[in-house]
């Protein structure tokens, strides 16, 4: 009797959910590995929160009028029915840790950074998924201007160490709560002139969040706004010369920039200064990283009144703008190739004192021929190569051959270890 075959399917990962794989997560390494290098230099320390936290945090701090908070959280009930959320962004948990553990009370000035996955509701497309990651900085505690301009130092300094030099820079003052309401009104006022000119989206959010329409995509929102007032013009004294020393200083800084008053972020809590690092190589998901101030939002959050900035920068799209500059995983500085049983066990323990003392060494496990072993040599770009066979283990000595220029050296077994961290500096 024939058996029956049975097709066992297999399991996909979640849409919009990314593995990343050898060879592509040499270059996140080299991402993180930078971000960890340069703010350390500037003085800031990694802190580490949950991934879920309480829904409401984010409810409270976001704006429940926002498109993450309206429509792109991963929310659900754990099995006590408390409401949990995946952090769909950096800022909020990390005040919330930020008072929680009193982090104020260790400096007047926090300076901390985060990196890890995000988890927003959105159309997967290039550049844009439902897991993402982010590594974002904070400061918390300071209100002079003089540390907007350093923590867009950081951003462009980090940028020049990872070599992304193809990105500019938008700064924008979106006010605070004493001159922000006056320039709400004078934008719905415009917007109410116009309103058969807008999308149903921005017909809808015009009076709960009208700076929203100013970054709407649709074409007729644009034209509708092309001359809608400029919150630059509705800015009270102390914005307005917070946001001059916020230029004065990038110019002493000599970081590029441009003026861009009709950026808005897409969370309420910011305040004064925002940014955007801008490309234009990604099509329309053309922010790598955004940031700005939000003065409120820790005494909001049941803190103290302290004023806070910071930003995140997407490292997807920082891949993707890597481009064919990956990273290359770490060649073996050493291949042993093996002929027969007794060759391969030596090779096995001498691979083993070598990775001990710090050479990255392979060999075969699956009984492959010399040429099969030499092909695979080659192919995972080992800087050497070293044959044992019969008559090596007899004569206790060996071919160490570079693989650069095939020239060979004859090498001692006893002393091979040495030999190679010799050779390799
Ligand atoms: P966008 O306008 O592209 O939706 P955003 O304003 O929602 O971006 P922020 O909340 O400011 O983005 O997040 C900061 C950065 O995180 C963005 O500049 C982007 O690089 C990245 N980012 C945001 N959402 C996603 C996503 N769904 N997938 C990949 N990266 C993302
Ligand atoms: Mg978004």
């Amino acid at each position: 009797m024939m058996k029956e075959k049975v097709r066992i399917v297999s399991i996909t990962a979640i849409k919009g959910m990314n593995d990343i794989l050898p060879g592509e997560v040499e270059t996140w390494q080299f991402l993180e590995q930078s971000a960890r290098e340069v703010f350390s230099l500037y003085g800031f320390s990694e802190i580490r929160t949950p991934i879920p936290e309480k829904t409401e945090l984010f409810c409270r701090s976001i704006g429940e009028t926002t498109d993450i908070v309206e429509k792109e959280m991963y929310t659900f009930s754990d099995k006590s029915e408390n409401s949990l959320t995946l952090r769909p962004e950096g800022t909020a948990p990390v005040m919330r840790a930020f008072i929680q553990n009193r982090l104020n009370n260790l400096d007047p000035v926090s300076k901390l950074y985060y990196m890890g996955p995000m988890f927003r509701y959105e159309r997967p497309q290039k550049g844009r998924y439902r897991q993402f990651h982010q590594l974002g900085v904070e400061v918390v505690g300071v209100e002079d201007a003089k540390i907007d301009a350093q923590v867009l130092a950081m951003l462009h300094q980090y940028f020049v160490r990872i070599g992304i030099t193809s990105v500019s820079l938008q700064v924008n003052s979106l006010g605070c709560p004493q001159c922000r309401p006056g320039y709400r009104q004078a934008l719905i006022t415009y917007l109410e002139t116009r309103l058969d000119m807008l999308c149903g989206e921005c017909q809808r959010r015009y009076q709960t969040n009208p700076l929203r329409v100013l970054d709407c995509k649709v074409p007729g929102c644009q034209t509708a706004t092309a001359d809608a007032p400029s919150v630059l013009d509705h800015l009270c004294p102390s914005c307005h010369d917070h946001f001059g020393q916020v230029k004065k200083y990038l110019q002493a800084l000599e970081i590029p920039f441009v003026v861009n008053a009709r950026m808005v972020r897409g969370l309420d809590y910011y305040v004064r200064t925002t940014f955007e690092l801008v490309t234009d190589q990604l099509g329309s998901q053309n922010a790598v990283a955004a940031g700005g101030r939000y003065d409120g939002l820790v005494e909001s959050l049941g803190g103290p009144a302290l004023p806070g900035i910071g930003f995140a920068v997407g490292l997807e799209r920082l891949v993707l703008m890597k481009g064919d500059q990956q990273v290359a995983p770490a060649a073996p500085q050493l291949f042993i190739a093996a002929m027969g049983q007794e060759a391969s066990e030596q090779a096995f323990v001498l691979m083993s004192q070598l990775q001990a003392a710090g050479v990255r060494t392979e060999m075969d496990y699956l009984g492959k021929s010399l040429k099969a072993q030499m092909r695979r040599a080659n192919k995972l770009n080992a800087e050497y190569t070293l044959i044992l066979g019969e008559e090596e283990l007899q004569s206790g000595q060996a071919q160490l051959k570079n693989m650069s220029d095939s020239s060979q050296t004859t090498v001692m077994l006893e002393s091979l270890v040495a030999t190679l961290l010799e050779k390799l500096g």
